[in-house]
């Protein structure tokens, strides 16, 4: 088959959004369509909705659906990625939906699931930051902190396949409580919603004087990280506070990461990293550097994921192609 008639489908699936793209060896972006999720209306009316997205993604490339090899989607989990199976995913609604089979019986194309940023991880590993290496690991700083781990070219999973749960690393012990019930995960103390808390307790508790409210649109309900990384460029004294505690505990993390596995590389990405860039990664390097053990960060690179928004629709594309050998 010639690279130019080689096409997979790669699909992110969010709570809110349903992006599909038409993806060619390459890792090149063909043609993409986009849905609503619409979680509400069930699981039926959601897999009608990614079904109906695929066909348009491959209609807008001029292609039929017995010319796409395979499909890769990325899901919320936690999920069975041999089988296919979503066992839980609060933000959908679900449990246990044979995710797989469904579109199977839908669209007779081959199908392949995997977490979310298990498949951001993978992509950065084929097309993006990691290109260059065999062994990385992804974190994704976002309203939780996700993580993925690249061996040897290959997402590992674990026996339980729940490898990579970074976010949930305890880093200070009798810390802040996490959602997961624990005290002191990393999630806790360096996610945006870890740093939204603290920022709100600054300047609403404390009353410290900050131009974030002003950048947020005038409150602090939900704050976003671009209003965190411009707060940061005007030298906002609480913000940047925040933002350093969070970098503390990363760099903790990294340090960790690095002494139990010494891989090449370590990607960070999200919406955080995305706003925040060198701002956030410089002092995740250093902090990462004072508790490394000496020589054991010498030649890893810590770096920005580069994909962004595309992360999702690609690493499900190299996932569909990995999967189908
Ligand atoms: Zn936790």
């Amino acid at each position: 088959m010639a690279a130019n008639d080689d096409y997979v489908v790669g699909v992110d699936m969010g709570g809110t959004k349903i992006l599909a793209a038409v993806i060619n060896a390459k890792g090149e972006i063909v043609q993409q369509a986009k849905k609503a999720t619409k979680p509400k209306k069930g699981a039926d009316a959601v897999i009608e909705r990614i079904a109906r997205c695929i066909r348009e993604a491959v209609d807008g490339a001029d292609l039929k659906p017995s010319q796409i090899r395979a499909i890769g989607i990325g899901s919320p989990g936690p999920l069975d990625p041999d089988t296919g199976i979503i066992i839980f995913a609060p933000n959908l609604g679900w449990s246990n939906v044979p995710l797989k089979a469904r579109l199977e019986a839908n669209l007779s194309i081959p199908t392949f699931v995997d977490n979310d940023v298990n498949v951001g991880t993978l992509g950065e590993y084929a097309f993006g930051a990691g290109q260059e290496t065999k062994n990385l690991v992804g974190i994704f700083v976002g309203t939780g902190i996700g993580g993925g781990i690249i061996l040897d070219g290959k997402l590992f999973h674990g026996i339980n396949k729940t490898a990579g749960e970074v976010g949930h690393m305890i880093v200070k012990a009798n810390g802040p409580r996490c959602g997961c019930g624990n005290f002191g995960c990393l999630e806790a103390v360096a996610s945006r919603t870890a740093m939204t808390r603290a920022l709100r307790k600054a300047i609403l508790k404390k009353g410290k004087k900050s131009v974030l409210t002003k950048l947020n649109g005038g409150n602090l309900d939900l704050i976003r990280s671009n209003a965190i990384a411009r707060a940061v460029t005007r030298g906002d004294k609480p913000t940047i506070k925040v933002v350093r505690r969070a970098a503390k505990y990363l760099g903790i993390s990294v340090a960790s990461i690095v002494h139990f596995l010494n891989p090449e590389m370590i990607v960070l990405g999200g919406g955080v990293v995305e706003a925040l860039g060198d701002s956030l990664l410089d002092p995740i390097r250093k902090a990462a550097a004072k508790y490394a053990l000496p020589a054991t960060m010498d030649s890893v690179q810590i770096v920005a994921a580069t994909l962004g928004d595309n992360a999702g629709v690609i690493g499900a594309s190299v996932l569909a192609r990995q999967r189908l050998l």
